[in-house]
């Protein structure tokens, strides 16, 4: 018998008939002997639609009354989750994030886990209860409703599985484990048995949303055993894990993710001196808008210019707060471009293959994709191009590195 953490997303529980189905294998896991704790997320299209009834209020929502809104999605799922296992005979009680005490900081709309009180947990699971916990949400110190942003719902269950020190964290969704890259883009990709966590980090923080960033951070950190699976079909998925193979067959690269949510900031022509990228970003980051690539360019008569990515939502933002700084600096003026797509090849095969940047440049030169900017890590190298070339550099990648299952016919 082993203490199972499942999590179900948005189109695993998008109809009544989706979430009999969960509860039917929720009770087969039941029946086996496990004991099981289940975090659903709103059904597929409601955290949207909830989205857009404020938004039809007004453009600029407060966060904390957003925050109120959208955990509200996760809160039906649970009800009709436990409704459905109880019909089952199979004894469940739903807990909302607050209920639990999913302790967070208190930043709406992007709040981090700081503790979890697994007590209640602990006596349902005691009685014999599936415990039914509504993902994406928790409650600040002052008592008020946070979320844990987008896709959020994967972190709840890992960090539930981390505090109940369960034997694995089952992330079920509607593709059947992690592929070399999003299969809706490449329908060659291949599912992977296994992917490192460092790889599954890098994936993930560049775009491919098949589990939240914050869910692998927080597994790596806590060694929680966890695996991505379909609910809609029997099968072993993909495992993440913290060892690395010694497999000398290793592939250089093990998948390709990306991001169209970027948009792109440049401010041309700044003096070429030292604190000028300080001046710049420190006002972006006191903002609290995340920036990606940097690239400053060469340097022209004592003047250069500055660009760099945020998401898209922060672009005005930050053209406003580099319009300020532009004139401070005396500078010409800055420039956006929403129609960007951030890309990037992922490998901790990358550490010992030299040329892989070079292979990745050429294939893209030979589709004619301008790369605009570049940015490298150890196991990783990204490269923002425009957006009309997004899909054709992911299926042109795909094959130069040969991530695709068997040879492709044409
Ligand atoms: P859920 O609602 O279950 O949380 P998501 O839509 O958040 O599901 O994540 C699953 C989706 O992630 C898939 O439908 C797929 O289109 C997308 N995806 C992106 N990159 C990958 C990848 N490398 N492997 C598998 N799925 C991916
Ligand atoms: N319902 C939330 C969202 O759509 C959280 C989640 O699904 O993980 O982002
Ligand atoms: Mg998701």
């Amino acid at each position: 018998m082993s203490l199972i953490v499942q999590k179900y997303g948005g189109t695993s529980v998008g109809t009544i008939e989706r979430i009999e189905a969960v509860a039917d294998k929720v009770k087969g896991f039941r029946d086996a002997g496990h004991d099981i704790v289940v975090v659903v997320s709103a059904m597929s299209g409601e955290t949207n639609r909830l989205i857009a009834l404020a938004k039809d209020i007004t453009d600029t929502p407060s966060n904390r009354e957003m925050d109120v809104l959208v955990s509200t999605g996760e809160q039906v799922t649970i009800a009709l989750l436990a409704i459905a296992l109880q019909k089952r005979g199979c004894d469940a009680r739903s807990y909302t994030g607050a209920q639990v005490k999913i302790l967070t900081d208190d930043a709406y709309s992007k709040a981090r886990i700081q503790d979890i009180d697994n007590h209640r947990m602990r006596a349902d699971l005691d009685a014999g209860r599936v415990v039914v916990v509504a993902g994406f949400q928790g409650v600040d110190p002052e008592g008020n409703i946070t979320t844990l942003g987008r896709g959020g719902s994967d972190t709840t269950a890992v960090a539930l599985a981390a505090a109940l020190k369960a034997d694995e964290c089952q992330i079920y969704t509607d593709v059947d484990g992690v592929y070399t890259t999003d299969p809706r883009v490449e329908p060659h990709a291949r599912r992977l048995d296994k992917i490192t966590f460092e790889e599954m980090l890098e994936m993930a923080s560049q775009g491919s949303k098949v589990l939240q960033i914050r869910s692998v951070e927080f597994a790596g950190k806590y060694k929680v055993p966890l695996r991505v699976l379909s609910s809609f079909q029997d099968g072993e998925g993909t495992l993440i894990t913290l060892e690395e193979d010694d497999d000398m067959e290793k592939p250089v690269v093990s998948g390709i993710a990306f991001n169209r949510d970027e948009a792109k900031v440049t401010i041309l022509n700044i003096p070429d001196h030292p604190g000028i990228a300080y001046r710049i970003l420190g006002p972006i980051s006191e903002a609290n808008i995340e920036v990606d690539v940097i690239v400053q360019n060469f340097s022209e008569d004592g003047s250069t210019s500055l660009s760099f990515t945020v998401h898209r939502n922060d672009m005005k933002k930050a053209a406003d707060i580099l319009a300020k700084v532009a004139q401070e600096l005396g500078a010409k003026s800055t420039v956006t471009d929403d129609r960007i797509a951030k890309l990037a090849i992922v490998g901790v095969g990358m550490r010992s293959h030299a040329g892989v940047a070079a292979k990745m440049f050429k294939a893209l030169a030979d589709e004619n994709i301008n790369i605009q900017m570049i940015s490298t890590s150890e196991i990783k190298i990204t490269v923002v191009i425009e957006e009309k070339y997004l899909e054709l550099a992911v299926r042109t990648l795909h094959a130069a590195f040969e991530l695709e299952e068997s040879p492709r016919v044409e």
